[in-house]
């Protein structure tokens, strides 16, 4: 590290997929911040937790230098710099943090649509075409392929038409591009999303005992609370006492509901926090169950 410090230092994506998602993210955690005039930096107003935009490649190795403390960073470019460093002798430099739940992709292998694809062995000595080289050699010597692995920085899709590879290994959202090109996907190397990244540590009073670890423990507390509320609703609605009993199996991802007696009636009113989707579907089953005026309210905050 650089000695001791009293902020924080995030590294994201300048600009790309990753870049919005991420602002918008450390934003519902409470941050607002003052942009330089680059456009490289933006200074932490509400906290003293500043961003350092960058390319997405440079973020592990910002990390690893103690130039940044954390970063946001996809799951792929992640892995691949640590297999990387440790194929060169080193030790696990990261972890993920948390997984964000944005940027979903997978790292896929396709090959030709007129291949008949029946395993991996048929990948004995063809050329692979790649910008994930680490992970890809690491997979096929774990399935003990002799293949050539063809690092490419970009355009790997287009390398089999141009004769530069036989088969690639490219991230793939829709698939789209891969049809495209004539390319079908045949096996997931890896899941990848979104990941808040940082050094490999238990917790983050082993990595700095100056402010970045009680501010960086006051951040996952809060990214925890807005990654658990971004799937919740809060369900309210009134129902006899009788239909208790058919309403609650509807409610199975619902923190205990709180059921309040409503004035002068045998009708009660009920709230649950439900985590998981809240669909017509679901409120229509409740309706029929004998729920009335039933209501789905988003949630703002949540500190358990
Ligand atoms: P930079 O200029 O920062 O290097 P980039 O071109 O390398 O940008 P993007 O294309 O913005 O990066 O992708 C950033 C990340 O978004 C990827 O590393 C991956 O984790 C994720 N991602 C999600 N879907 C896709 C997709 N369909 N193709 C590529 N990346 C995707
Ligand atoms: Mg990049």
């Amino acid at each position: 590290g650089n000695g001791a410090r009293d902020r924080l230092r995030i590294a994201i994506q300048k600009s790309g997929r990753l870049a919005e998602p991420a602002r918008a993210l450390l934003n519902a955690c409470g941050l607002s911040w003052r942009e330089s005039r680059d456009r490289l930096f933006c200074y932490g107003e509400s906290l003293p937790v500043d961003l350092l935009l960058v390319r997405d490649d440079d973020i592990p190795g910002l990390i690893r230098d103690g130039v940044c403390d954390l970063g946001v960073v996809g799951r792929n470019v992640l892995l691949e710099q640590d297999i990387a460093l440790r194929s060169e002798g080193g030790t696990t430099a990261f972890r993920e943090w948390r997984a964000l739940g944005f940027g979903g992709c997978r790292l896929a292998l396709a090959v030709p649509e007129g291949w008949a694809w029946q395993s991996p062995a048929q990948l004995g000595s063809t050329r692979i075409a790649t910008s994930y080289p680490a992970i890809l050699r690491q997979w096929l010597d774990g399935q003990g392929i002799a293949a050539e692995v063809v690092e490419l920085s970009g355009s790997v899709e287009i390398a089999p038409r141009l004769g530069q590879a036989d088969a690639i290994c490219d991230l793939v959202s829709s698939g789209a591009t891969l049809a495209a090109n004539q390319l079908k996907p045949v096996m997931t190397l890896l899941e990848s999303e979104a990941v808040l990244a940082g050094p490999a540590a238990e917790n983050f009073g082993q990595l700095w005992d100056d402010a970045r670890g009680e501010l960086a423990e006051l951040l996952l507390r809060r990214l925890d609370g807005v990654l658990r509320m971004r799937h919740s609703k809060l369900l309210m609605f009134q129902a006899s006492r009788e239909a208790i009993p058919s309403l609650l199996p509807l409610l199975p991802d619902a923190e205990a509901p709180t059921v309040m007696q409503v004035d002068g009636g045998d009708a009660l009113a009920l709230q649950a926090l439900c985590h998981g989707a809240v669909t017509w579907q679901r409120l229509e089953e409740l309706k029929r169950a004998g729920a009335r005026g039933l209501l789905v309210l988003p949630v703002e905050g949540m500190l358990a």
